[in-house]
């Protein structure tokens, strides 16, 4: 049940929010084993917050899915890490939950993800698998894996995710749901546990268009608690939304339509354009030169910005410490050997080397300067179109430990989604039929749209046009 439906249930007396968390606790117990998406949930306090739910607020009553790495008060916030595992309690609520809240929803599950948000399949979570609800053998994407994969499974009604490079976008399109990340200072990052600064931003993943706009107008604006987050007005993001397609221009960038993508993603992705285009927007073919450098530049940047935040996990002031150190060096050092997993160590390895001296202007600012083209790519691009419609990732859902030994594939596969964060837009991922892939069958595809900074309201709107005509893409 999409979160619009059950609202209007909730109005019109049909359910409860009590009947609602007993529901999805049932469907948590008996079907989650198979999915592995919730690492924990607290049925009892949701319940408390329940019988207090007021129901005229726009999300009154709505329970929402959270990624383990977003703070809510009293509750574990693992990170999908060993680190945080054992005995940190967030002290307080995220900006987001405390907007939650402050809409009516009530904050319900703990969602299984890569460790620190580090990859694209959720596999480097050092507490669980998931796995993809439609082929238990293959990864649901990530790194908000589990938020997916709960949203796709039902097992819950909208999810909130966090996305550096595209781990919002890429596991909805790997589920068949939808995945908004929104321009950078849309949405405060206040209380989420942070990976690369620049680049993080919280969004929702749904089942449907509706249920996003709905999601981020709850979340969205001002907080004086994130300095990076913009004191503009928020828009009506349901006003528009079925205001459809007619007369706007949508680019088509040819760099993301090249070698590697997979023929099904491409017949999927180029029908729902064609629906588009059948719906009366004008299809414009277009260039962003600077997409092949977004891999290089991405890895570059956000290790680096990773090495410095994750320096705070030390043994001393949060989770984990090792056992008998020998002395205060000892105990970092050990405590950071058995708490990060190998990826994590990997980034931390990375980001320490582009930033020592002597690499610091070969790596990162050189990076940093490739980032500035690639942000003018998009400037360029939408002084001609309205959004770029493009893929999300260049093949349906791997099966899982296909990339095991091969993190430079991994992160190949990252291509589409990282430019978005580099130069700070929004973009969302809205599924546009299924495809067969590596012995996987019907396995979703998702459509990627990305807008101009702060065009959330445009890309909601092109999203609900692509939505309304799936029948026309099976
Ligand atoms: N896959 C990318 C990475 O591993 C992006 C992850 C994310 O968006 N959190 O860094």
């Amino acid at each position: 049940m999409t979160l619009t439906s059950l609202r209007q249930q909730l109005l019109a007396g049909d359910t409860t929010p009590a009947a609602i968390l007993r529901q999805l606790a049932g469907d948590i117990a008996t079907r989650d084993s198979q999915t592995g998406a919730y690492l924990s949930y607290d049925l009892e306090s949701a319940l408390a917050e329940a019988a207090r739910a007021d129901l005229s607020l726009p999300l009154g009553g709505i329970p929402i899915a959270i990624k383990d790495n977003l703070n809510v008060l009293g509750q574990p916030c693992t990170c999908g890490s060993k680190f945080l595992a054992e005995n940190y309690t967030s002290p307080y609520d995220a900006t987001v939950i405390r907007k939650l809240r402050a809409a009516g929803a009530i904050p319900f599950g703990r969602m299984n993800q890569d460790e620190f948000a580090m990859g694209s399949s959720t596999e480097n979570s050092a507490l669980q698998v998931t796995r993809n609800p439609h082929d238990p053998a293959r990864i649901p994407g990530g790194s908000s894996g589990g938020s997916a994969a709960s949203v796709a499974a039902g097992t819950a009604i909208a999810a909130l995710g966090s996305d550096t490079g595209g781990s919002i976008r890429q596991p909805a399109s790997h589920c068949g749901v939808v995945g908004l990340k929104p321009s950078y200072g849309r949405v405060s990052r206040y209380g989420l546990v942070a990976f690369a600064s620049s680049l993080d931003q919280i969004g929702p993943l749904t089942q449907s268009v509706e249920d996003a706009a709905r999601m981020l107008q709850a979340i969205a604006g001002y907080d004086p608690l994130d300095s990076t987050c913009l004191d503009v007005p928020v828009p009506d993001y349901l006003a528009g939304l079925h205001d459809g397609v007619k007369g706007l221009k949508l680019g088509v960038p040819k760099e993301y339509f090249g070698e590697g993508i997979d023929p099904g993603v491409r017949a999927r992705v180029e029908a729902a354009i064609q629906s588009l285009a059948a719906q009366g927007a004008e299809i414009v073919e277009l260039s962003l030169p600077h997409t092949e450098y977004a891999v290089a530049t991405y890895y570059v940047i956000a290790p680096a910005e990773a090495s410095s935040n994750l320096s705070r996990f030390d043994g001393i002031r949060y989770g984990h410490r090792t056992s008998s150190p020998a002395d205060i060096l000892d105990l970092y050092k050990k405590s950071r050997e058995e708490g990060f997993g190998p990826e994590v160590k990997r980034r931390i390895i990375l980001g320490t080397y582009v930033l020592s001296s002597g690499y610091y202007d070969a790596y990162y600012s050189r990076a940093q300067k490739v980032r500035t083209l690639i942000r003018r790519d998009f400037e360029n691009a939408f002084q001609q179109v309205d959004a770029i419609v493009s893929p999300v990732a260049p093949t349906p859902a791997r099966k899982i430990g296909a990339f095991a030994a091969d993190p430079l594939h991994e992160y190949l596969s990252d291509i589409f989604t990282l430019s978005a964060n580099l130069a700070g837009i929004p973009g969302i991922s809205v599924p546009c039929g299924t495809t067969d892939f590596d012995g996987g069958k019907n396995l979703p595809v998702g459509l990627q749209i990305l807008g101009p900074h702060l065009g959330e309201a445009k890309l909601l709107q092109i999203a609900q046009a692509a939505e309304a005509r799936r029948e026309d893409h099976p």
